[in-house]
């Protein structure tokens, strides 16, 4: 068996988090808010920000940072765009194996070069972390922040001299809306080994099967890193409570798509397991808790990656 495709497909519950907003309008932060099939409205963390944890894990796992193009090694978004080894009159294909080759990150998480123009998207995708609907809970907490304007050092002393009330110290405060939300979240997302080094261009692969399974690795720590801590917004003073993670991982072993029901519905385990057993080509592993996915990861991480045939 090789693995082509891999779904992760998890309910996570996080407490008072922060992790995305709407924005900032004036002094009151917005939490995003979404819309789903039926009307309802929830919770949501979008997508580019959990792409973006898990790129950052692959960043930091690497311990060789030689593997990353220039613009990767310090993490800009600009990725192949801005490696000094391609150059504008580079053919297509040959601008992308230079991508594929010379960079991990380019090649697990995409990039677009505009000169010439060659765009590989990504071989990992994430969807939208969306509320359970009747299972998030959202507070907006107030948060002052003081300080002292318009006197000078030796006036402000001159007055603690005075005896005078802290209170009255206070010229300036800051009042600030910060929203915290609790709640049980549905995560999507899709890896795609067989691409793990694939030019897209000219449809061979870049680099040998040693490096793609190097990748390959790397990919899943990378989700297990992004799922066992989740960053994003906020977390310096809103770092989420982690109270649970449960679901399953479903893995495509022939050149078929892995399937992605959402753990929006309460049956998604229920519909994935009959699937697997009338389908052939699927395994399909259930999780409950953080252990048990770190356990069905470091399995994964020990199979061989699909490779399509191109020639002879
Ligand atoms: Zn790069």
């Amino acid at each position: 068996m090789a693995v082509f495709e891999i779904a992760i497909l998890a309910r996570i519950t996080w407490n008072l988090h922060s992790l995305n907003n709407e924005g900032t309008v004036g002094n009151v932060t917005e939490p995003r808010t979404v819309v789903l099939a039926s009307g309802k409205k929830t919770d949501g963390i979008s997508g580019e920000m959990l792409k973006h944890i898990h790129a950052y894990n692959i960043w930091l796992l690497q311990e060789d940072k030689r593997q990353f193009c220039e613009a990767c090694k310090k993490f800009h978004p600009q990725k192949a765009d801005m490696n000094p080894l391609i150059q504008k009159g580079n053919k297509p294909e040959k601008a992308m194996k230079t991508a594929l080759s010379s960079c991990i990150l380019c090649d697990l998480h995409g990039f677009l070069v505009q000169r010439p123009a060659v765009a590989r998207p990504s071989t990992i995708e994430f969807g939208w972390a969306l509320g359970l609907p009747d299972r998030i809970h959202r507070e907006i907490h107030i948060h002052a922040r003081h300080s002292i304007v318009g006197r000078s050092k030796e006036e402000v002393k001159a007055r603690q001299e005075e005896k005078e009330t802290q209170e009255r110290q206070m010229t300036a405060q800051m009042i600030y809306h910060r929203p915290s939300r609790s709640g049980t979240y549905a995560i999507v997302s899709v890896f795609q080994p067989w691409r793990i080094g694939l030019n897209e261009v000219n449809y061979s692969y870049a680099i040998d099967n040693d490096e793609r399974k190097i990748r390959y690795q790397l990919t899943l720590n990378a989700y297990k890193a992004t799922l066992m801590r989740t960053d994003g917004a906020m977390t310096s003073t809103r770092l989420p409570h982690t109270e649970a993670i449960e679901g399953v991982i479903v893995v495509s072993e022939t050149n078929f798509p892995v399937p992605a029901i959402s753990p929006i519905g309460d049956d998604y385990i229920t519909q994935l397991e009959d699937f697997v057993k009338k389908q052939n080509g699927f395994s399909l592993q259930k999780f409950s808790n953080l252990v048990e996915l770190c356990a069905v990861l470091d399995e994964l991480a020990e199979k061989d990656i699909y490779k399509v045939t191109l020639s002879a």
